[in-house]
């Protein structure tokens, strides 16, 4: 679908095997490496993730760091930190919709063309993905108003419920926009 400048996809996959320009590592504060999305990211692109992102110094939450992406078919990782569900004081949805933000500005400041997601902070950090989905709708509708080097972003969902989420959520939400 269309969205402002942006091509958006929604699909059911793994983010590791995306062969696009940059993809998004749902990480913690460390960078050094968790579960989830961020073991197989680690795993499978090897030691050289690992080593660029000690030389971070970790994270706060709600920002993005970048590293190139060793082994893996894309170019590079934005490793981005979302909120804890229910430990963030109430700012649990302003962090989650910068996590998404600050991460599609790192890939234009890279000069990305292509971004892809997963569902950030909806795993072991709790987030409910009916609430999530509408945090990552304005954020990517908010984000396609400006002018970007991005022009394809990827939601990659790990499975078919929450692709259904995302699916329903996307469609009802541009027959509106
Ligand atoms: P967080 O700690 O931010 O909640 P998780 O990695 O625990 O991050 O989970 C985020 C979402 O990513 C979950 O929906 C999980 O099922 C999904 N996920 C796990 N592995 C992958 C993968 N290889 N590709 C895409 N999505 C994944």
């Amino acid at each position: 679908m269309k969205l402002g400048k942006a091509h958006i996809n929604i699909k059911k996959g793994d983010i590791t095997e995306e062969r696009v320009d940059g993809i998004v590592n749902a990480a913690n504060n460390t960078l050094l490496g968790g579960g989830g999305v961020d073991g197989a990211i680690h795993r499978k692109g090897g030691p050289s993730i690992l080593e660029q992102c000690k030389k971070h110094s970790g994270c706060p939450t709600g920002e993005a760091r970048i590293t190139t992406a060793g082994n893996l078919p894309c170019k590079y990782v934005i490793h981005a930190v979302g909120p804890v569900y229910g430990r963030s004081d109430g700012m649990a949805e302003e962090l989650l919709y910068n996590v998404y933000m600050n991460s599609m500005k790192l890939a234009d400041e890279y000069g990305l063309n292509s971004l892809s997601f997963p569902s950030i902070s909806t795993g072991a950090y709790g987030y409910p993905i009916q609430d999530a989905v509408n945090v990552v709708w304005r954020a990517l509708e908010d984000f396609s108003r400006l002018d970007s080097t991005l022009k394809e972003i990827n939601l990659v969902l790990f499975s078919e419920e929450d692709l259904k989420v995302y699916e329903d959520y996307f469609n009802q939400s541009i027959g509106e926009a």
